[in-house]
């Protein structure tokens, strides 16, 4: 998948880099694009991340914030949308090599905030991306009355709040049933 391959050095944050806090800005500006669940959104500005890291006695407190601004499509018009992304993230980095000392019900508890590392490095690149993803709304529109496009010839009903072209263009098969209806048969 597209976003497997988005990779960032800033993102790593070795363990042995910070004694107890860690803040850090990091801005990305080579990724390109991302792909979301319904399409593949252009990146229109950098990417800035400010993550605030707590080493606690197994595990690293994660907390952060994402700002980016993502062109996406409005899902009735089609129509190019920018659409600004500042979203809150926070998760639990753990040791690998402690994982073995929880029982299954704590795993299983666990497992929705709980990421495992190495004991060295956090890779913060999936949480970065799971939290554009999850900002982005699933049904996006230019704004909230759009009225999308004329589902026989595509034309803009923004535009053209008149636009009719069902009388015109109905397929004949239909034609029949559309003289019944018409008459109240049904
Ligand atoms: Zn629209
Ligand atoms: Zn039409």
């Amino acid at each position: 998948m597209f976003n497997d391959e988005l990779k960032s050095n800033q993102l790593l944050i070795d363990y042995e880099k910070f004694e107890t806090v860690l803040d850090k800005k990091i801005i990305i500006k080579h990724w390109r694009e991302i792909e979301l669940p319904y399409e593949k959104a252009k990146l229109l500005s950098p990417i800035e991340v400010n993550a605030f890291l707590e080493k606690g006695k197994n595990q690293i407190f994660v907390n952060g914030n994402v700002e980016v601004m993502l062109q996406i499509h409005c899902s009735r018009c089609l129509k190019p949308i920018e659409y600004w992304i500042d979203e809150t993230f926070s998760s639990v980095y753990m040791d690998k090599r402690y994982e073995k000392f929880l029982s299954k019900s704590e795993q299983l508890k666990s497992l929705d905030n709980i990421i495992y590392y190495d004991g060295i490095t956090i890779d913060l690149t999936n949480r970065v991306i799971e939290t554009i993803i999850s900002s982005v709304p699933i049904i996006p529109l230019c704004k909230e009355d759009c009225k999308g496009l004329c589902p026989i010839c595509g034309a803009d009903l923004n535009e053209n709040p008149d636009h009719n072209c069902e009388n015109e263009e109905i397929d004949p098969r239909f034609s029949e049933l559309k003289k019944l209806l018409e008459q109240g048969n049904f």
